[in-house]
């Protein structure tokens, strides 16, 4: 067995990230907010794992939940047999989701949670005899998993350079990304919310009765950190139901507390039509996702009149016992520490912070929303991407975890900082973009 700091020792059938081939760290173990490094630093965690330990590493009452439930019942096939902790989720997940909400469809990740709200999208039409209801409408820079249906209604060009939009009919609306009017803008833009219109002329374009569904991240995080100007989800929450098109909110990174409530759709008080989630539900410890639907999406899909019952859906671990276990853990938690409320309260302070990097070299934009924030740099110019992962580098060095994205750098703390930790992961990356080339 190699020893941990040397990582030359470990073998590479691993499929590592090719970042991470070059230049290797290792973590090896966490608690609360820090990492622990194969060198036994200690890392300040800026990004939540990757968006989903929202309360924090090492969490006592999760760990213990996951230990109990494996103890006491392991597994459970989900399809003819059930067991208490997936209907106990499912009923919490219910109490805090926007009323209108009704249904949990349980899945293992982000990724699968998309594919299946894609797929109950089309269902839900062809059960109410729609049946030509089946293309898809995604946006550009949207970031939907990895999957074909997220590549297809994703917007990473890469990703569709190489696979195409696989689904038949899938269709992009443009991002809402608008440097010259939202730059420097704290919380939701005032500008852009016309954006939304660009959904008519592709209504138009395509016809209502062709269309299932449109889906779009509220914040897109994965490719920046987007925040939706104000008026634009409105916009697309009327436009889709006038015609008669569901409008998914994929909430896999704002589901959870990330903006201050448990959704996005109770923080900019939209409601669509179904929510992908997951990250968050199992505080990132145990592989878990759900689809949240309104009673109309469930029962279209369940027992619709040409009678679904011959079709089949659902995953080996779907809502299994010890993630079912990790989830109800997880949301009381969130429940008896306050977190989402807490996320709230730091906002204006988180704010402030983040936006104090305004005038630091090669920033062109700093964007925030709930406990979210994203530093834009000015990238090299042939080099996308490189200045950005040089801050990341830098940073780690000087024992703080950011993430970047092309040359953008997303924060997303475990809801659990302290106004103290915000000074020291803001002040860090402040030092950081002074020494940056
Ligand atoms: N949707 C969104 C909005 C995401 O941010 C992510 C992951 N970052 C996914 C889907 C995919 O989730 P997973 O990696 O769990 O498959």
């Amino acid at each position: 067995k190699p020893a941990p700091n040397d990582l030359n020792a470990f073998w590479m059938p691993f499929t590592a990230n090719r970042q991470f081939k070059k230049n290797p760290r290792m973590f090896v173990g966490a608690k609360d907010m820090h990492y622990t490094t194969s060198d036994g630093r200690q890392v300040l965690d800026g990004t939540a794992g990757l968006w989903c330990c929202n309360a924090g590493h090492g969490q006592p009452k999760i760990t213990e939940a996951i230990a109990r439930q494996a103890g006491e019942l392991d597994y459970a096939p989900a399809f003819q047999m059930g067991h208490p902790a997936a209907f106990e989720l499912a009923n919490r997940i219910i109490e805090i989701a926007p009323k209108g909400m009704e249904h949990v469809f349980y899945t293992n990740s982000g990724s699968e949670s998309v594919e299946t709200a894609l797929k109950l999208a089309i269902a839900y039409h062809r059960a109410r005899g729609e049946g030509a209801r089946t293309r898809l409408i995604g946006r550009e820079r949207g970031y939907h998993g990895v999957n074909f249906g997220g590549i297809s209604v994703g917007g990473i060009v890469n990703n569709r350079k190489m696979f195409g939009t696989l689904l038949g009919g899938v269709d992009h609306m443009p991002h809402t990304h608008l440097p010259a009017l939202n730059a420097f803008s704290k919380g939701q833009p005032e500008h852009g919310a016309n954006l939304a219109d660009d959904l008519e002329r592709i209504v138009a374009l395509h016809g209502a009765e062709t269309i299932a569904a449109v889906i779009v991240e509220p914040v897109a995080g994965s490719t920046g950190v987007l925040i939706p100007p104000k008026g634009y989800l409105e916009k697309l929450r009327a436009i889709t139901a006038k015609h008669g098109i569901l409008l998914i909110f994929d909430e896999v990174i704002t589901g959870f507390g990330r903006l201050g409530s448990a959704f996005a759709s109770q923080h900019y008080g939209v409601l669509p039509d179904m929510m992908t989630t997951a990250k968050g539900l199992t505080n990132g410890v145990i592989p878990m996702g759900a689809v949240i639907t309104t009673g109309a999406v469930h029962d279209a899909f369940m027992g619709g009149p040409e009678h679904m019952i011959e079709l089949f859906h659902g995953y080996t671990y779907s809502g299994n016992p010890v993630a079912s276990a990790a989830g109800i853990a997880t949301l009381e938690v969130y429940k008896e520490q306050g977190l989402f409320e807490r996320a709230a309260e730091l906002a204006p302070y988180w704010a402030d912070a983040v936006h104090s990097l305004k005038g630091a070299r090669h920033v062109i934009d700093v964007r925030n929303e709930g406990l979210i924030g994203a530093v834009e740099l000015e990238g090299i110019p042939g080099e996308p991407t490189k200045r950005a992962f040089s801050a990341f580098l830098a940073a780690y060095e000087k024992g703080i975890l950011i993430r970047t994205t092309g040359d953008i750098i997303a924060m997303s703390p475990p809801l659990i900082i302290s106004k103290g930790q915000i000074d020291q992961l803001i002040g860090t990356l402040g030092e950081v973009l002074k020494g940056l080339e």
